[in-house]
């Protein structure tokens, strides 16, 4: 196909010729009507597509050849503002179709639909549960969704459906509305919608032989995203499946940013382990649980001895080493139940679920003699620990717990330092 780009910029030339050659089409650029005025009549174009300055003074004299001499070539448009005049412009110069022009991905998907009649973009692999009685319409659609690219997994009915939605991933369900057995595929749109996890956002292509407008709404209402008629148009469902898919691939991949986001906000860059936000928001559970189910609970508080001493001594880089080696250590020493967090410069919390204090306090003898003599950042270094076990005197106040460890770590500090306290409890918890 021979087609004739009218663009003043020559950078969107380029990205307008790119595309087109993709789908091999012989490609020549003007920057004005004139120069394409001078390619019009010898080339044999197919197709002209122009950019909105088309309608500026030099290519108007075009527009009028084109509407006179080359009728039988259609004209498509390439807008960034559309507006109600320029909307009018381009009718009454019969220009066929208009695209919007600032989103390339978009623009290519629609010039390459326009020429090839298809879609540029095939979705790359996918999921599809599909539910459907009558084998022989089974095999037909089965038969194009395979020619997407797409796995098929085909049920008979609803039930056995509703188990494999339940244990697998899918990326979209294809439900036909009447089917044989005690579920309809109404109630197993109703079902997926009810679930408790991702899955209940899945995705619905209903698919009925009677086009009952009543059975439609309540279809939506029960939270289909799409419908067709059987025997559907293969071009029309093809779109819709892809559609609803590539939309689904644009909410997982929106989903999986913001938890990757929520994971760095509630992380300390340096050291790796939760910061004091996490350890706030997620403190809370960790004490109602110990008390519903009455459990034991620990806290130990961490502080590095003469910390400033380390910093004023080998710089601040040196002691933001020692921070990040105590953090990896800090994170293996403890169980995965248990919530490290790094609460100021060279201070430390950690949350032990299930711990008694005995434990608590072995485990802190350990840490603390690790510390001494691991060199962490390649440095001499000592904590000293505070370790508070959660009993009625604090009921379910985090604070009030935090605040015995923090006494217990001024005891430490007070003999000393390089210690562990433990303060004893006047009663315990449950
Ligand atoms: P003590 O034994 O009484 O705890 O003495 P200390 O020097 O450790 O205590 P202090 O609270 O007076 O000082 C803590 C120091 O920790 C102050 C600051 O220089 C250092 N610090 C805080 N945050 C950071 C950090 O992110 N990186 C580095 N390198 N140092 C930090
Ligand atoms: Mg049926
Ligand atoms: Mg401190
Ligand atoms: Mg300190």
């Amino acid at each position: 196909m021979k087609v004739l780009v009218l663009e003043k910029s020559r950078l969107y030339q380029k990205t307008v010729r790119e595309i087109l050659e993709e789908i091999r089409c012989d490609v020549d650029c003007v920057g004005s009507g004139e120069e394409g005025l001078l390619l019009l009549d010898n080339n044999g174009y197919n197709l002209i597509i122009a950019g909105q300055n088309i309608f500026d003074d030099s290519s108007s004299a075009f527009i009028e050849y084109c509407r006179e001499h080359v009728n039988h070539c259609p004209i498509l448009l390439l807008t960034s503002e559309p507006n109600e005049t320029l909307l009018n412009n381009a009718r009454n110069a019969g220009i066929k179709d208009i695209f919007p022009k600032a989103n390339i991905d978009q623009l290519r998907e629609n010039l390459h639909y326009y020429i090839k009649g298809e879609k540029s973009i095939t979705i790359e692999g996918g999921r599809v549960i599909y539910i459907e009685d009558s084998l022989s319409a089974a095999r037909v659609i089965s038969r194009n969704l395979e020619k997407m690219n797409l796995e098929v997994d085909y049920y008979g009915n609803a039930e056995d459906a509703y188990n494999a939605v339940m244990k697998n991933e899918y990326d979209l369900v294809i439900t036909d509305v009447m089917l044989k057995g005690a579920m309809s595929g109404l109630s197993l749109v109703r079902m997926i919608r009810a679930l408790r996890n991702h899955n209940a956002e899945l995705p619905i292509l209903a698919m009925t032989g009677h086009d009952d407008p009543k059975r439609r709404i309540e279809l939506f209402h029960a939270g289909i995203n799409d419908y067709v008629t059987k025997p559907p148009v293969e071009e029309e469902f093809a779109a819709r499946v892809y559609n609803l898919i590539s939309n689904k691939r644009l909410h997982d991949k929106v989903r999986q940013q913001k938890q990757a986001l929520l994971k760095l906000a509630l992380k300390d860059q340096l050291t790796s382990c939760h910061n004091r936000h996490s350890l706030v928001e997620n403190a809370p559970k960790y004490i109602s649980d110990a008390i519903r189910y009455e459990h034991p609970l620990s806290v130990m508080l961490l502080d590095l001895d003469n910390f400033k001493k380390i910093n004023d001594e080998f710089g601040h880089d040196a002691g933001d080493k020692v921070l990040a080696d105590i953090g990896k250590m800090l994170k293996k020493v403890f169980r995965i139940g248990d919530l490290v967090s790094r609460i100021g410069g060279e201070e430390f919390l950690i949350i032990l679920p299930h711990c008694p204090a005995e434990h608590a306090l072995k485990k802190a003898e350990q840490l603390r003699s690790k510390i001494e003599n691991s060199s962490p950042g390649g440095l001499k270094i000592t904590a000293s620990i505070g370790i508070a076990c959660l009993s009625e005197e604090h009921g379910s106040d985090f604070d009030r717990l935090y605040k015995s460890a923090d006494e217990a770590v001024y005891h430490s500090k007070k003999n000393g330092r390089n210690k562990v306290t433990l303060i004893s409890n006047k009663k315990k918890a449950g």
